[in-house]
């Protein structure tokens, strides 16, 4: 029986792990360094609220997802957003935005195919997807959290791993679907001139403040997905705001409200700022744009130092180089560190990779 180690559960290489063990002629191991699965998609729910930590949706064109999540049973907990427009805050207050201009106060591109039609998710939390495929890998893998790789090489047979306690393991194909820098210090030299680039690749931060509210505290309808700040007007790097419970459905218990805040700040400051420091930012923020009283009922801090990867051409030049060097080995990469930001590119990358078992006959 053909063996592939996918190191890293994120939802690519879950995704790769769940194609993979669709033949019965493979056998699948899942290393993940954290002490859960899931990567940047991790949703708390308690109390009655569903607090999305990391990514909170996908592209509404998205095939892959809906056709994993129909893969998995878990089609018809699928949703669109409750509402559709924006506000943008600017030193003249709130106003309604035209589809696509939210996206040009951050000063950002999204494609025509994609305006005004929001992001679609699961009406439990985008978690949803890594229960599902958690619960399907279950009796079909093997899943180890807190198991940290520190190595990757390639082999005369195939490829091997070894992790943090010295313990190693063969494989006849590995999938690397982790961050950039954490591949380039797993896979070292035999990256090739690609190490450099892949260990310095560009990357951005970021840290969500999520603030529960009584509905009464807040005077507003909350009657759009959120407010997007004009470029200009940002605070502490505070760039947006998701009404999360006007946004998606079964977000918050009744008479109670959830509102996140998205800041863009340095690796440096993310680390260096404790959650109070945060939580008072994300107050002074919200306060700026929204008439709110009182303290919040909770709150979440989620950070995420250096976690989103940035496509220059420098840099899809420099995977293109690592993916040339690995070509002749039994070592591919997978996930959005790679093949384009967010959870549409995650799980098209995760197909791609278990489709690289086929081509080399590792599977039927
Ligand atoms: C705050 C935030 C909001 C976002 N919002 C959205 C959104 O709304 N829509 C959207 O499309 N995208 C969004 N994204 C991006 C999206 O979540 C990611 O693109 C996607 O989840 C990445 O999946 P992945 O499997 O490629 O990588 P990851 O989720 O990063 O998974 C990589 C895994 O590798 C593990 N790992 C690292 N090093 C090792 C090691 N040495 N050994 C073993 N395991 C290791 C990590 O612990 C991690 O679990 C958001 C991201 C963030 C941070």
């Amino acid at each position: 029986m053909a063996k592939v180690i996918v190191v890293g559960g994120g939802l690519a290489g879950l995704t790769a792990a769940f194609r993979l063990c669709n033949d019965a002629q493979v056998h699948v191991d899942v290393l993940e360094a954290g002490p859960s699965l899931g990567g940047q998609i991790q949703t708390d729910r308690s109390a009655g609220f569903a607090i999305e930590r990391g990514a909170e949706g996908f592209v509404f064109r998205s095939e892959a997802v809906p056709a994993l999540a129909a893969d998995l049973g878990i089609g018809d907990e699928l949703i669109g957003q409750s509402v559709l427009h924006s506000y943008g805050f600017s030193d003249s207050g709130l106003r309604v935005l035209a589809p696509g201009e939210a996206a040009a106060f951050l000063s950002f591109q999204v494609s025509t195919a994609d305006l005004g039609k929001g992001i679609r998710t699961f009406r439990r939390g985008m978690a949803s997807l890594i229960w599902a495929l958690e619960d399907r890998l279950r009796s079909r893998a093997q899943l180890q959290c807190g198991a940290v790789a520190t190595r990757i090489e390639p082999t005369d047979h195939g490829a091997s791993v070894t992790l943090e306690d010295g313990s190693r393991y063969d494989a006849d194909l590995v999938v690397a679907a982790t961050p950039a820098r954490a591949t380039a210090s797993l896979l070292g030299p035999h990256l090739g001139e690609a190490h450099a680039g892949l260990a310095l690749a560009p990357t951005l931060s970021s840290v969500t403040v999520e603030l529960a509210f009584e509905r009464a505290q807040v005077d507003h309808l909350l009657d759009g997905t959120g407010f997007v700040v004009a470029t200009d007007q940002q605070r502490d790097g505070l760039r947006a705001g998701t009404f999360s419970s006007a946004k998606f459905v079964d977000r918050s218990p009744p008479g109670q409200i959830s509102l996140r805040l998205f800041f863009r700040p340095s690796p440096e400051d993310v680390r260096r700022l404790d959650d109070d420091a945060w939580t008072q930012r994300a107050l002074a923020g919200v306060r700026r744009v929204l008439p709110v009283t009182g303290q919040p009922l909770r709150t979440w801090v989620s950070r995420w130092p250096d976690a989103l990867p940035v496509f220059s051409d420098g840099y899809k030049a420099v995977v293109a180089a690592a993916e040339a060097t690995l070509a002749p080995h039994a070592i591919v990469l997978a996930g959005s560190a790679f093949h384009g930001a967010g959870i549409d590119a995650a799980v098209r990358s995760g197909n791609a990779a278990a489709a690289t078992a086929k081509v080399r006959g590792l599977t039927s």
